[in-house]
This record gives C-alpha cells, sequence and structure tokens, in this order.
C-alpha cells in the first residue's frame, strides 16, 4: 500500500472516530494523580504492551519513546520532554524502561549510514 493511501486511510478512519466522539473515553485531565516519565524504545511491539504490563493508564504518564530507550544528549529531544514533564507538569518519577531483543542492539551505524547514503 502506497503511503498517500495509508495517510487517506487513516484520515477517514479519524473523521469517523471524531464524528462517533470515541475520542470522549480517552478525555483526562492533564494534571493526574500519579505524575511519571517513562522513556523507553519506539519498539511498535511495545506500544499497547508496555502501558498494559505496567498498568499505565490514559493520562497518567508521560511516555517518551526514541530507537533504544537512549538518552543520547544531556539536551536533546529526549531530556526536554523529561525537562517540561518534571518541572511543568509536576511529574515527580522518572523511568526507563528497555526491553529484550531491541532492534537497537544489533544495528550498525556504518551500514545505516550507507543505506542513507544509497
Ligand atoms: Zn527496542
Amino acid at each position: 500500500m502506497r503511503s498517500l493511501d495509508r495517510l487517506y486511510d487513516m484520515l477517514n478512519f479519524n473523521s469517523e472516530f471524531v464524528e462517533k466522539k470515541e475520542f470522549e473515553k480517552y478525555k483526562a485531565s492533564r494534571f493526574k494523580d500519579r505524575k511519571m516519565v517513562v522513556v523507553t524504545c519506539m519498539d511498535s511491539r511495545l506500544t499497547d504492551l508496555l502501558p498494559r504490563a505496567l498498568n499505565i493508564k490514559d493520562g497518567n504518564s508521560k511516555i517518551i519513546k526514541d530507537a533504544g530507550a537512549i538518552v543520547l544528549h544531556p539536551f536533546g529531544s529526549v531530556m526536554r520532554s523529561v525537562i517540561v514533564a518534571v518541572y511543568e507538569l509536576n511529574a515527580d518519577e522518572v523511568f526507563v524502561v528497555g526491553h529484550h531483543d531491541c532492534g537497537m542492539s544489533c544495528i550498525d551505524p556504518g551500514e545505516t549510514i550507507n543505506k542513507m547514503k544509497e
């Protein structure tokens, strides 16, 4: 399926989602009781699994995802999000959650650079 087709599929789904007001069951206060930040991997297997495995409910945490759950730079986008969560959104716990079989563990940066050049 072409990317443009996927985009239109998502937009059509979203129109129906909004029309049926299915978003209302996800409404939550910006400032919930549990104020935690979770830095985790962007692995698509974790999208549903992580919140279920850790009993994270909608609205009670900020989940920051990147490749490998790695904080590379003290002022990079991951830390910026952590800082905003702690100092502006009153988060008081920060968890870094990795996972088994992370794809980042077998990526050769040299090969990735070659793919980019190609
Ligand atoms: Zn991973």
